[in-house]
């Protein structure tokens, strides 16, 4: 929005188009295909995309997939599922991979300018070799090795003939550089894998610090942004475009997105699948996009969070009620109202006439007139909260209590009569009688019900499931505390409802479908398990924020 001050990427890029040193700008959103993304990825996303439509450039997805041990295709699928869904379309879709034979051709020629050589040493020789930060490195006799004799060694090494690990290929940049990275830093290594892309074609693979930057320049992207972390990595990526001789893409960092109750590393979330501790990638609970879409956040909200916590230069964790504030915010302009009994029990109003159902109108939602109304069936016989019904009840309890009154949602007031028990002293139903003259719409009653309830009516209920969920871990930032961050796991995340009771007409309803069940929360029907025999929730999120602090 207009009033809203630049954050500091917003000031380069308009100093940068303000002085004509680019047309228009060209970002990229550079995963690597080793997992789903997650909301940190919403976050870059959302920038890298934002930035580009607020200044009438383009973005490219560009796979960072240099790695062929981690990669998959399924990975690639879900990525760009995700982007799509969170409202984006990239302008090219690209691969670090496709740019193997170009950046051979780069490493050629560092060789050819005498700034590359083979390095024989083991890995752990070039860690010692390297120094310390406040101790120069060495280098060996490796680096001593002519133009000639690099090239036929690199040759070789594309053509199979080193094993894994016995030779790399390094840029000879500065050994007493006090960023190590500038330590003469490894940019090919062989490895004998195949590549989910390339297959078998290649042995050898280029180092992150010589992917990356080279694709930038490549695909002549004007604003690189990455995460905090890749500063030290910066001084590279400016020598080797220099030395390279080509495109001047640049760098800048921004603090990653953390956020409370839960974990962000690809590698931790990919623990909590394969040890079972969530059912996959997509549990409502994990903090992946594609979670939260089962779980039905809306792409909106995830929008308007990334949002509003800006663009900050240094790291800070954010609380995840901040995001569940922007979907509460946006399902509440959206989500039809639906009633759904959560936890049963029985409501007799004892004269209504046997037999009788009535029609009940509601509105479906009150933010959105023109969603209109829908027909609720109403008997005789209710299911009711249980938590609505209180055998003694103070003042301030509005809701059902013997002699208390309460408006049924859409329908009559009622007024407690009674109740019963079974032997165990549990309630098992209530009873009550209505007030006829007390229709929603025509009550003439002149009787004041302070408290309203939902209810369903018992011969018309359909039967679903549904699962409300708790923040993944019990402490705020797992990834800081002591030991494993699997131990902060909270219990009882999930709870389930095999039994709830829900209105015929959400038996309508759709995957991606959001619903405000009155009084309980938002919800949406669950992608993987519910089905035509079996309806299944989730609850997204509750109305108000009702976590202890
Ligand atoms: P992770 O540590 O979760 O595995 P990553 O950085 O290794 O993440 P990539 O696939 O390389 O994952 O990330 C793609 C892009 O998303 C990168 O530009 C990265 O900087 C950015 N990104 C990743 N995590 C976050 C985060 N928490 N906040 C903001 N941006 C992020
Ligand atoms: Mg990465
Ligand atoms: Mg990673």
């Amino acid at each position: 929005s207009e009033e809203k001050s630049l954050n500091f990427i917003e000031e380069i890029i308009e100093t940068d188009l303000a002085a004509g040193k680019h047309k228009s700008i060209l970002t990229r959103f550079p995963p690597e295909p080793n997992g789903y993304l997650h909301i940190g990825h919403a976050k870059s996303i959302c920038l890298n995309f934002g930035l580009a439509q607020k200044y009438g450039g383009a973005t490219n997805l560009r796979f960072d997939d240099t790695n062929p041990v981690t990669e998959d295709t399924e990975y690639v699928d879900s990525i760009k599922g995700d982007v799509q869904w969170l409202g984006f379309q990239w302008a090219n879709e690209f691969y670090a991979s496709d740019y193997f034979e170009q950046l051979y051709a780069f490493a050629v020629k560092l060789i050819e300018k005498g700034l590359a050589y083979v390095d024989d040493s083991t890995s752990e020789e070039i860690a010692a070799q390297k120094g310390t930060p406040t101790q120069p490195g060495v280098r060996n006799q490796y680096a001593e090795r002519s133009v000639a004799e690099n090239l036929q060694i690199f040759t070789d090494m594309r053509s199979g003939k080193y094993a894994d690990g016995s030779k790399v290929l390094r840029a000879k940049v500065d050994m007493a550089s006090p960023n190590m990275l500038l330590r003469d830093p490894i940019i090919y290594r062989i490895k004998h894998a195949h590549h989910h892309r390339t297959g078998d074609a290649w042995c050898i693979y280029p180092m992150y610090d010589f992917a990356h930057g080279q694709s930038d320049s490549i695909e002549g992207i004007t604003h690189s942004i990455c995460t905090l972390e890749f500063i030290p990595h910066r001084a590279l990526y400016d020598w080797l475009i220099e030395q390279l001789e080509i495109f001047p893409s640049h760098q800048y960092e921004f603090a990653r997105l953390n956020m409370t109750y839960t974990v962000m590393s690809k590698r931790k979330l990919l623990q909590l699948v394969n040890e079972g501790h969530v059912e996959s990638w997509d549990d409502p609970r994990m903090p992946t996009i594609s979670g939260m879409r089962r779980r039905g956040y809306t792409p909106k909200s995830i929008r308007d969070f990334c949002d509003r916590i800006g663009v900050a230069k240094r790291e800070n964790l954010i609380d995840l009620s901040l995001l569940e504030f922007f979907v509460r915010e946006d399902l509440n302009k959206t989500a039809l109202r639906r009633m759904a009994v959560l936890d049963p029990l029985a409501l007799e109003i004892t004269n209504y006439p046997a037999g009788q159902v009535e029609m009940m109108q509601s509105e479906n939602n009150p933010e959105m007139p023109e969603t209109g109304e829908r027909e609720i069936p109403f008997s005789g016989t209710l299911w009711i909260e249980r938590e609505d019904f209180m055998e003694e009840a103070s003042k301030k309890w509005f809701r059902l209590a013997p002699g208390a009154v309460v408006r049924l949602k859409s329908a009559y007031i009622v007024r407690c009569t009674g109740f019963e028990k079974d032997a165990d002293g549990r309630v098992t139903k209530v009873l009550a009688e209505y007030i006829p003259e007390s229709r929603s719409g025509s009550d003439t009653s002149g009787v004041h019900a302070k408290g309203t309830i939902h209810w369903i009516s018992a011969a018309h209920a359909v039967q679903a499931e549904v699962r409300l969920y708790d923040r993944l871990f019990k402490v705020e930032n797992p990834s800081a505390e002591e030991g494993d961050f699997k131990s902060y796991i909270n219990p009882d995340s999930l709870q389930v409802i095999e039994h709830a009771y829900i209105e015929p007409a959400l038996t309508a309803a759709q995957v991606g479908d959001h619903f405000q069940f009155i009084r309980k929360g938002y919800f949406t029907l669950d992608a993987v398990h519910s089905n035509a025999s079996k309806l299944v929730f989730n609850r997204t999120v509750t109305l108000k924020d009702t976590w202890a602090r």
